[in-house]
């Protein structure tokens, strides 16, 4: 189990960033051409999301993670909460 920040001493400064312990922000995944998957707990639909999009409301600072939360299922209609 990985703690954010946890590993901020452990990288020589300047090194670059082990993305594998931060959460994907909306900007990595635009850059990097990234599909962001959001499913749905309720009926287990899954949706790609427009990151593009989210970008403008939400900034390219926004964790992917979190995305889930103001997502809105399609097919069932639950809203995360
Ligand atoms: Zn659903």
């Amino acid at each position: 189990m990985a703690a954010y920040g946890s590993d901020r001493d452990a990288h020589p400064a300047g090194a670059p960033r082990d993305d594998t312990l931060a959460p994907m922000t909306l900007g990595n995944a635009v850059d990097n051409f990234l599909e962001v998957i959001v499913g749905c707990d309720s009926c287990g639909h899954s949706v790609a999301v427009d990151v593009t999009s989210l970008i403008e409301p939400l900034g390219r600072d926004f964790p992917v993670p979190d995305i889930e939360t103001h997502a809105r299922c399609g097919t069932c209609g639950v809203k995360k909460a």
